[in-house]
């Protein structure tokens, strides 16, 4: 067995190998000592394999998921090695294969799947002149996307594109790996493992070919894939491995998407980490932009709505489309009743995968006929709407209707509610098969054969509590207690000894035992061979399965944003050719419903109107102020239009946009041992090389990072350089006051700041963008609210209005550590008088409620 062991273990010398013995999954030396240390199981050392103690350890076959899944998530791949031979018949160890290999990027198993998003596996080819090819996919969809890209922006595409588990060559470059290692080392969360795979597997003719037999075609001209070599080179590594873990072809990958950098939006991964897009600068998944949108009735619409989120296309074409199906679901009030109609549906896309690779349980394939079902309910709906022909609803109505014949295939085939697994039997209906029938009669017919024979013995033995019964380890037996035992006859054989009776065996209860036994083998074996006739039948669906199942998720992600923009009082946004942004009553969605949620507060609206003469807005105003809220919002807005959705405003027009570029906030970056202002120059620098007229630009505080002429020289080579070179739009927040000069000069730039009223010593923010320069920069007052101590507040005041006077005459020397004046000294607030007046103790509860009402009042 230890031979057998090794030449299995040899193929797969990276892989956790898991043993299958009887019941249990066993790992074998170093692989048993990674799993004891990572899944905290106990090693055991037995018998000797070439004079060494044999270390094992082993994990129960029935929770075999649980370990499977905690060893994905820490990067392993897992390699299962079943029993494959017959145990009864062979001599020496059982046959065993690998049967599939899971890896982080190839996971199928609904387990060991987020429903909300994508395991993606990714290969790279390093191809010529410093250029790559991508090949992706998810094995539970039935698409593979190519794509070639720079050396340079190969960082870019692999956060875009976010996958588990990445396949380079291992004959790549020094070069080419270190930039790998390195991209790696920063990908977020830091989960995504690397599988080095032989160099001759990248081959462009060979992933040409792949390509093609999987699409069926002889050419792959149909999706403007034929001349990408390098990213053929990809997808034959990619394909390979795919096939290799999944231990069979993907037939149902049947579609080809190119993406192109140019065709898309670009959200650069420091945009999609500061606009909160589907995680928080934390690295929590709410509150961001997508856990506020994503209300969708299946696992299937929240990825393809995260997809949409993540690559707005540059042409509205797609989104002009989306905004009609909207607003047609919105005027009928479909859209509310097809979500109902979604309510719990399965995942169809997953469940046709599964199929597909014939790993699908018999539950899954009786969800799947519900859902096919609820399928023809929602085509059904989509059609008593009659969009015009060529329209998106059009389109989807005729994708979900369901495949002739297949819900009555398994229908037949199927029971209501199978066994979980086929193994266990009691998955076929009945009447789809005679022989099963009559395999299950015999059975059946078993107990009345079994209460006439007690009957006939009772009265042959005259022993009156004689019983005839059947259990799993004895098979069938007579039992009789101590005291009758003189009664037995002669052909009764002895089976079992128990304490009080003893259990027999007659040669008429054998013959049966043999039958009844047989009978239930043979409709094991027979359930277990329809079940693959079953899967082999329903291949022929699997495309047009996978179709429905990308239209049920195209239509749930609409009628998602339907329901978003009424509950939320979105609005429908238009584009126009010439450039422009003009957002009226804009309100930053994720932070208003923070608001709401948590103060009841109201989040108040500001308008943003820049086109080709307004294109650069400076921003000043008090620290808390708004001013990062205000930015944010009008990226958010341009991004939810871009994908077809409504926006948060009263209206929205919107010029062609093919960037949105953030450099916003100071999180020092220590992973990268960057400091915060060199990153800050670095991101600021990016942006300066790519943003084009047609970009929208966010800088937040540029410049803070450094010494105040430093920072305040920068910034105003920043804001220049964005004036005139790029042109782009721009929003420009900043705390150098000089900079609200900037527009004087430079006739496309405008002053805004965040309003701010004062009240006494204290700050009231209004949160309102106005036109100008805001008057002063209340950091003092910021501050106190910050609760800082009353002296150094006073020392601050004292120094700002020396260093604002001194101003005048040319920077003048102000002593920054003088003590301030004792006159300087401000009484107490309000608030501060009456809290002073409190004695606590002399209060009743219901007093002190009542002082702590009036203490708010004075606010
Ligand atoms: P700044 O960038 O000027 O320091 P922020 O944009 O971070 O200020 O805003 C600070 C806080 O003010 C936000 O967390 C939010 O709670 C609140 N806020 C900002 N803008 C608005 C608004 N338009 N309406 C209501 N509250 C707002």
């Amino acid at each position: 067995m230890m031979q057998q062991y090794l030449a299995i273990k040899a193929e797969f010398p990276d892989t956790l190998v898991f043993y299958r013995m009887g019941d249990f999954y066993e790992l074998f030396w170093d692989d048993a000592e990674k799993a004891g240390r990572l899944l905290d199981i106990t090693i055991t050392r037995r018998g000797q394999s070439a004079g060494q103690p044999v270390v094992m350890a082993g994990v129960p076959f029935h929770s075999v998921e649980g370990y499977l899944a905690r060893l994905i998530k820490l990067g392993e791949s897992v390699a299962i090695c079943e029993q494959v031979g017959d145990v009864a018949t062979s001599k020496g160890p059982v046959e065993r294969k690998v049967v599939r290999v899971v890896t982080p990027g190839t996971l199928t198993d609904s387990e060991l799947l987020s429903e909300k998003s994508e395991a993606l596996l990714l290969a790279v080819h390093q191809g010529k002149k410093a250029r790559c090819g991508l090949a992706w996919l998810s094995v539970t969809q039935g698409v593979i996307h190519l794509a070639e890209c720079a050396h340079d922006e190969l960082a870019d595409w692999i956060d875009r594109i976010a996958p588990a588990e990445l396949l380079a060559s291992a004959g790549m470059t020094q070069t080419f790996e270190d930039r790998l290692r390195q991209i790696r080392a920063q990908h977020r969360g830091a989960g995504l493992s690397l599988a080095l795979r032989p160099d001759f597997q990248f081959d462009a003719g060979l992933g040409q070919r792949k390509l093609q037999e999987q699409m069926q075609a002889a050419s792959l001209a149909a999706w403007s894939a034929d001349t990408l070599h390098d990213a053929h080179a990809a997808a034959s590594a990619l394909l390979t491995y795919a096939e290799h873990t999944q231990g069979r072809n993907l037939p149902h990958v049947q579609s080809i998407r190119v993406q192109r950098s140019d065709t898309l939006i670009d959200l650069p991964p420091a945009t999609r980490r500061n606009l909160e897009l589907v995680q928080t600068l934390r690295g929590e998944d709410s509150p961001t932009l997508f856990s506020l949108l994503d209300t969708c009735m299946t696992g299937m619409g929240s990825r393809m709505l995260k997809g949409w989120l993540l690559s707005p296309q540059r042409d509205r074409a797609q989104s002009q489309e989306r905004l009609a199906a909207i607003a047609q679901l919105q005027a009928s009030g479909a859209w509310s009743t097809l979500r109902e109609q979604f309510k719990g549906a399965s995942d169809v896309e997953r469940i046709t995968a599964r199929t597909a690779l014939r790993q699908v349980r018999p539950r899954e394939l009786v969800a799947l006929r519900f859902a096919l079902e609820r399928a023809d309910g929602l085509a059904h709906t989509l059609q008593t709407l009659a969009p015009p022909e060529g329209t998106l609803l059009a389109r989807l109505a005729r994708w979900l209707t369901p495949p002739a014949g297949c819900a009555a295939l398994l229908g037949q085939s199927l029971l209501e509610e199978p066994a979980a697994l086929v193994r266990d039997g009691g998955v076929i209906a009945p009447g789809l098969d005679a022989e099963l029938d009559e395999l299950r009669a015999i059975q059946t017919n078993c107990d009345s054969f079994l209460l006439d024979l007690e009957t006939r013995e009772r009265a042959r033995t005259g022993i009156a509590n004689l019983r005839v019964q059947f259990n799993k380890v004895h098979g069938f037996y007579i039992e009789v207690t101590q005291g009758q035992l003189d009664k037995v006859p002669e052909d009764y054989r002895r089976r079992q000894t128990l304490k009080n009776a003893e259990r027999f065996i007659t040669p008429e209860l054998k013959t049966f035992e043999d039958k009844a036994l047989s009978a239930q083998e043979r409709a094991l074996a027979r359930e277990k061979w329809l079940y693959e006739g079953l899967l082999d039948q329903l291949q022929s669906f699997v495309p047009a399965l996978t179709g429905l199942a990308q239209a049920m998720a195209g239509l749930d992600a609409l009628c998602t944003l339907s329901e978003r923009a009424i509950t939320l009082n979105w609005c429908a946004p238009e584009f126009t050719r010439e450039p422009c942004i003009d957002i009226r009553a804009g309100r930053h969605p994720v932070v208003e419903a923070r608001l709401a949620e948590l103060s009841g507060g109201s989040f108040i609206a500001n308008d943003t109107v820049m086109g080709p003469r307004q294109r650069l807005q400076i921003i000043t105003g008090p620290n808390m102020g708004g001013k990062s809220t205000y930015m944010r919002q009008v990226a958010l807005i341009v991004l939810l239009a871009s994908i077809g959705s409504h926006v948060p405003a009263s209206s929205c027009r919107l010029g062609p946009i093919d960037a949105i570029h953030t450099r916003i906030g100071a999180a020092d970056d220590l992973a990268n041992a960057q400091s915060t202002f060199m990153l800050e120059m670095t991101e600021a620098a990016q942006i300066l090389h790519s943003a084009t007229p047609h970009s929208l630009v966010l800088m937040d505080e540029i410049g803070r990072g450094t010494s105040t002429f430093d920072g305040l020289a920068l910034a105003s080579g920043i804001a220049t350089h964005l004036h005139n070179k790029v042109q782009c739009f721009g929003l420009f927040a900043t705390h150098y006051f000089e900079l609200t000069e900037f527009p004087a000069t430079h006739t496309a730039a405008v002053n805004m700041h965040v309003s701010a009223a004062e009240s006494g010593s204290d700050i009231v923010f209004l949160h309102e963008i106005q036109p100008g320069p805001a008057s002063r920069s209340y950091g003092v007052q910021v501050a106190r609210l910050a609760g800082m101590p009353a002296a150094v507040l006073n020392h601050a005041r004292h120094t700002l209005q020396a260093l604002e006077s001194g101003a005048q005459d040319a920077r003048a020397q102000v002593d920054l550590f003088a003590p301030p004046p004792e006159a300087e000294v401000t009484g107490p607030t309000a608030v501060e008088a009456a809290l002073a007046q409190i004695n606590p103790d002399a209060l009743s509860p219901r007093e002190a409620l009542d002082a702590l009402y009036s203490l708010q009042r004075l606010l």
